[in-house]
């Protein structure tokens, strides 16, 4: 998947930056209009964060859980519909999580056993 370098989220331009982050997968700074995502993670894992921040994007509101649990149904429906395609060694879970704590089954897919 070819990620574009700027995305408009809610009429504002978002500048989107691959880079190294040591403490999150990715992270908004709504002041500047820029979403880092951590180069570090693997393409799916990007995606997953991208639709993380972009929500954060639309309502900086929402509780972190929430977020994640929203980036994760509608990656999963992208994913599951076909919307995005991913090489096919790769395997679609629901393992990435941002907060270890926060696990999240879905109904496709029984809950990955705690790591
Ligand atoms: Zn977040």
């Amino acid at each position: 998947m070819v990620f574009p370098k700027k995305i408009k989220i809610g009429g504002l331009t978002y500048k989107i930056v691959f880079c190294e982050i040591d403490d999150a997968f990715g992270d908004t700074d709504f002041t500047k209009g820029v979403i880092r995502i951590d180069k570090n993670q693997k393409e799916e894992q990007k995606i997953a964060t991208l639709l993380h921040e972009i929500l954060h994007c639309l309502n900086s509101q929402l509780s972190e859980e929430t977020t994640e649990f929203l980036a994760q149904g509608i990656y999963q429906v992208l994913i599951h519909n076909k919307f995005i395609k991913l090489p096919k060694n790769k395997e679609v879970t629901n393992k990435r999580i941002r907060n270890k704590k926060v696990d999240i089954p879905t109904a496709h897919e029984p809950a990955p056993a705690s790591e």
